[in-house]
């Protein structure tokens, strides 16, 4: 299958995304659903659902790549009390992409194999949603084999076996455990920050959204042009627009 990855704000159905849904496997499956086109038609929503978290991830990294570039900035506190400046790091988005054809891990215990697979966004809302689910609850979702044989309906997940099977998920999908280190350009404090790099992207893609919507006002205001034919509009084509507007507004200030 050929994946094409659009911008998010090419169209202006876009900017009907509301990203104050504190649901995030919503907010995720809907921007890649409708950035994400697969032969001519853009990838069914119910089927980022079953996704793995880790190629949905990906999916909203392109989406992010292609939006605004390679470069995001990380809002980050120095954790330095004396400090406690607020400071951008600049995270370069290419290193973060991995390849997503592999589902599923395995794990050793007593010299017995166990597969298992990566949850994806269905699992994570139901997880989300009942706040009842232990560790070994959701281990025990995610097992596909012990040895050659599938787990029976009634077989719980041995507390025992959670520090292989965490070890093996984390190593399978590392970008779950984000941890960034830098150095405060301030105090020069060492800083290890824990990112979580989906809200970070979704949090980047909702200041894309209010952008757009700013350059819509502004033209429309100017051109009386509807919201649809200005996110046709190539983003460099609306960056000339804009910038006639601004000369305009410039030139009448000073006369
Ligand atoms: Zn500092």
């Amino acid at each position: 299958m050929h994946y094409m990855v659009h911008a998010f704000g090419s169209d202006h159905s876009y900017l009907d995304i509301d990203f104050n849904n504190p649901a995030q496997s919503e907010l995720a499956a809907r921007i890649v659903a409708n950035c994400l086109w697969c032969d001519n038609h853009s990838v069914d929503e119910n089927e980022v659902w079953s996704w793995s978290l880790k190629r949905r991830l990906q999916a909203l990294l392109e989406i992010t790549m292609v939006t605004q570039g390679g470069e995001m900035l990380l809002q980050v506190r120095c954790s330095n009390r004396l400090c406690d400046e607020d400071i951008e790091l600049p995270l370069d988005l290419e290193r973060f992409r991995q390849d997503v054809n592999v589902d599923e891990f395995s794990f050793s215990v007593d010299s017995t194999e166990v597969m298992a697979r990566l949850p994806n966004g269905s699992d994570q809302q139901r997880w989300l949603q009942s706040p009842v689910f232990t560790s070994s609850d959701i281990a025990r979702e995610l097992v596909l084999r012990i040895g050659d044989r599938q787990p029976g309906d009634d077989w719980q997940f041995p507390e025992a076996w959670l520090p292989n099977f965490s070890e093996s998920l984390e190593r399978q999908d590392e970008l779950m455990t984000l941890e960034i280190s830098s150095s405060c350009p301030v105090c020069e404090n060492e800083l290890n920050c824990a990112v979580d790099l989906e809200t970070q992207l979704l949090a980047s893609l909702a200041l894309e959204q209010q952008k757009l919507l700013l350059e819509v006002h502004q033209l429309a205001l100017a051109y009386h042009w509807s919201e649809a034919a200005i996110c046709r509009l190539t983003p460099a084509r609306r960056k000339f627009y804009l910038a006639q507007i601004r000369d305009l507004v410039e030139g009448a200030s000073l006369q």
